[in-house]
C-alpha cells in the first residue's frame, strides 16, 4: 500500500516537472510558426488544410481536389477516425469513399494515423516508408523518386526527401509544394530543418532539402506554396531557394517538438507506464494523456 503511494507520488512528481517544462515553451510556440487554420483553403480552394489538434499541437493533413470530382488527401492526421478530415469531405458533399489515393509524407502516426478510414483509398509512400507501413500489415503502394501518378485526372509528382524517415517524401500537386516533416516554417516564414522532431538523419535530411531546391528552383510559377506537417504554409518557393537561411532547431522547432512528445506519448505504448494500485491488480498510466489535459488546459486559458 505504502510502496503504491510512493510509485504514485513520483509519478506525479515528474509529469508535474514535464508540465512546466511544456508550459514554458507554449508560449514560444504561440509566436512560433505560420497560424495552421483547419478548414482555411489553399491553392484557390482546390486543397483544403484539416488539422487535428492534439493540445498545443497541430497536425496538418490536406485535402486535394480531383479534376474527376474525387479528392485525395496529403497525409491523414493522427485521429484514427480521421474526424476533421471527413467533416471536410462532409462540408463538400463527399465522404470516405470519394477518396481515391492517400499521399503519405512519411510513415509517423502522426500523419499515417487516419489512414484506415479510407478503405477504398490507394495508398502511396515512398518505397522505404511504404515497406515500414507493409510490417504493419497495411497495404501501401511503394513510389520511386521523381515519379508522377495521375489519380482521378489530376497529376501529383512525387520526390524523395530521405533523412527525417528514409522513406520521407515530397508531393507536388496544385502548386502546393508539400514537404510534411522534411521542414518547418519559422515565425519569419523561413525554414527550419526540423531536427529535433523524431528526426533520423539530420544531415541527410537537409542534403534532400538542397537537392529538392535544385531540382524545383526553376519551375517557378508552377508552385505557389510550401506546406508543412505542423505548421501553416507559406507563399512562394523562396524559403526553399534561400537554404542559406536554413535554421536548425530554432526557439519554434524546439517548442514544437517538446510539445508533439506529449501527443505522441499520448497514443503510444512508450507513454504508458504499468503499476500495480491498491487491488494488486496491473493498470495503466498514461503520461501523454495527462500531459495533453494539463497542456490542452493551459491552451485554453491562453485563448
Ligand atoms: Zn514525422
Amino acid at each position: 500500500m505504502k510502496f503504491n503511494r510512493v510509485i504514485k507520488f513520483t509519478l506525479l512528481t515528474v509529469v508535474l516537472i514535464t508540465l512546466g517544462a511544456v508550459a514554458a515553451v507554449v508560449g514560444v510556440l504561440m509566436f512560433g510558426g505560420p497560424p495552421m487554420d483547419s478548414g482555411s483553403t489553399l491553392a484557390d480552394g482546390r486543397v483544403t488544410l484539416a488539422v487535428d489538434r492534439r493540445g498545443p499541437v497541430r497536425i496538418g493533413a490536406y485535402v486535394v481536389e480531383l479534376a474527376d470530382g474525387g479528392y485525395a488527401l496529403v497525409d491523414t492526421g493522427m485521429d484514427p477516425a480521421a474526424g476533421e478530415i471527413l467533416s471536410i469531405l462532409e462540408g463538400r458533399g463527399a465522404s470516405a469513399s470519394d477518396v481515391r489515393a492517400l499521399f503519405l509524407t512519411h510513415a509517423h502516426g502522426d500523419h499515417a494515423g487516419g489512414m484506415g478510414a479510407f478503405p477504398a483509398a490507394t495508398v502511396y509512400a515512398m518505397a522505404a516508408d511504404a515497406e515500414v507501413l507493409r510490417t504493419q500489415g497495411l497495404v501501401v503502394q511503394g513510389l520511386a523518386d521523381g515519379e508522377s501518378i495521375a489519380v482521378g485526372g489530376t497529376v501529383v509528382e512525387a520526390f524523395a526527401m530521405p533523412g527525417h524517415t528514409a522513406g520521407s517524401a515530397a508531393y507536388l500537386v496544385h502548386g502546393v509544394l508539400f514537404l510534411g516533416d522534411a521542414a518547418a516554417a519559422t515565425s519569419e516564414s523561413s525554414l527550419d530543418s526540423n531536427d529535433v522532431a523524431f528526426t533520423d538523419d539530420a544531415a541527410r535530411n537537409r542534403a534532400s532539402l538542397h537537392a529538392l531546391a535544385n531540382r524545383v528552383g526553376t519551375r517557378g510559377d508552377d508552385l505557389r506554396l510550401l506546406a508543412f506537417g505542423h505548421q501553416g504554409p507559406v507563399q512562394g518557393l523562396g524559403p526553399l531557394l534561400d537554404l542559406d537561411g536554413l535554421t536548425s532547431n530554432s526557439p519554434d522547432t524546439l517548442a514544437a517538438a517538446l510539445l508533439s512528445v506529449s501527443g505522441v506519448l499520448a497514443d503510444t505504448k512508450f507513454g504508458s507506464l504499468l503499476y500495480l494500485d491498491r487491488e494488486r491488480t496491473a493498470s495503466s498510466l498514461n503520461f501523454g494523456d495527462v500531459l495533453l489535459e494539463a497542456v490542452t488546459d493551459v491552451q485554453r486559458l491562453i485563448d
